[in-house]
């Protein structure tokens, strides 16, 4: 197989150890990999103005990717919008002008999982892997259905019984082999974990596969640029499994070592979970590298509802790095603050993306925002995806012909 990318090797990230990047791998002592570019070579080659001219999907960071654009199994995975929030940041005693939401509700399958699948499925494809599947909280499931179906390619999946009914069906619409689990995504995984002999197909898992990150790196990648290459101050991030925390983080490092980014200094990371199921947060409070096991996990933001993530060290490595931090926020208020952004600024935020919200007031509490930073909430999936969650008693017309002004008015405030 050729290998026109700037890909050298793949890396241990748990002790360095080097892979040939031309096969196929999973984890490495049960931990994940890094892929690393020749950056000497990338930033020889790879120039801003280049992009001026490319298409704004995710492929435009070519260089720093393990597929062409011309490969790409793709959906065109657009560029997604910093869209302002004065409103919003006005609410909790920010200045108007430095909240926004990077809104990844609108890439293919409704959420961000598409640019990790889209990722992984191309290199798959490249490979000439015929058989896929995932444990999946929900989004990943879909979107690895989504862009299996667009491979040609068999995939798998499965999920806890109680993900939500809108991840379930569009897995089954989109040609997956659909299993609900009577478990935790920790029980999904084993499947597929012990299938993999047995089935013959290759383990999709978050961070057990290497090229899921790379997707999630553009993320970074695509917040920079639109930064103008200053980053901001303080990025809120929904952590399940974390690699979109671990991708952006490596996106900024490479930045970095290309000279890209316009200051030295890089955003405080702020992981942000349920106290239905925070093991990060507990770890990073106890000062662990490693995050022992959450006990029954419960939580509405499916996303966030992983007891324990393989790339545990790597999420909380990045986090200190960064001078940032680790925030546990009330189960109980994720709708509130899914209908407070609503409300104030049109957007629908996943419930993932709620604990943000919850995230924001936390740290405005204890003082950690100033108030000319620059903070940048990540949306990770669509609202319209949590029918559960959303649920409500609208009031009726029951006969259109003769409406009761009054009242009407009265039922809608
Ligand atoms: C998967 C998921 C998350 C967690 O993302 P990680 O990068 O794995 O930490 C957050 N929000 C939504 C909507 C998700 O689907």
């Amino acid at each position: 197989m050729n290998q026109p990318t700037f890909v050298i090797h793949l890396e241990s990230a748990l002790d360095g150890t080097r892979l040939d990047a031309n096969l196929p791998h999973t984890m490495h002592r049960e931990r994940p990999l890094w892929v690393r570019y020749d950056l000497a070579a990338v930033r020889r080659a790879f120039r801003k103005e280049m992009l001026r001219h490319r298409p704004h999907t995710m492929w435009r960071y070519a260089e720093l990717l393990p597929v062409a654009m011309a490969e790409a199994v793709s959906l065109a995975e657009n560029m997604t919008p910093l869209v302002p929030c004065p409103r919003l940041a006005t609410h909790f005693g920010l200045a108007a002008d430095c909240l926004w939401i990077k809104d990844e509700s609108r890439l293919p399958t409704g959420s961000f999982k598409a640019r990790g699948l889209a990722m992984a499925v191309s290199m798959a494809r490249r490979f000439g892997i015929r058989r896929l599947a995932i444990p999946t909280a929900g989004n990943a499931g879909g979107a690895l259905a989504a862009y299996a179906a667009r491979a040609g390619i068999e995939a798998f999946v499965f999920m806890p019984a109680d993900t939500p009914l809108v991840n379930q069906l569009e897995c089954k619409l989109w040609g997956a082999r659909t299993y609900l689990v009577d478990g935790l995504i920790t029980d999904c995984a084993r499947i597929v974990r012990e299938g993999r002999e047995r089935l013959g197909w290759f383990d999709l898992s978050t961070l057990k596969e290497p090229y899921r990150l790379e997707g999630k790196k553009t993320m970074g990648l695509e917040l920079a640029e639109q930064c103008g290459w200053r980053l901001p101050e303080l990025i809120l991030y929904p952590t399940g499994g974390g690699t979109g925390l671990v991708g952006m983080w490596k996106a900024f490092e490479e930045l970095a070592e290309l000279g890209w980014l316009e200051e030295e200094r890089r955003p405080r990371l702020v992981a942000v979970q349920s106290d239905g199921c925070a093991p990060l947060v507990r770890a990073f409070e106890a000062g662990e590298r490693f995050a022992r096991p959450w006990e029954n996990a419960s939580t509405a933001a499916s996303g966030l509802r992983v007891p324990a993530a393989v790339g545990d060290f790597m999420i909380l490595d990045a986090i200190r790095a960064s001078g940032g931090t680790a925030i546990a926020v009330r189960e109980a208020r994720l709708t509130e603050w899914m209908r407070l952004v609503a409300r104030l600024e049109g957007i629908s935020l996943c419930p993932e993306a709620a604990a943000c919200v919850g995230a924001l007031e936390i740290l405005g509490a204890r003082g950690m925002t100033r108030p000319s930073e620059r903070v940048v909430l990540f949306n990770t999936g669509a609202a319209q995806k949590y029918v559960e969650v959303l649920a409500a008693e609208l009031p009726r017309i029951a006969d259109p012909s003769r409406v009761d002004w009054d009242q009407l008015e009265a039922a809608a405030a």
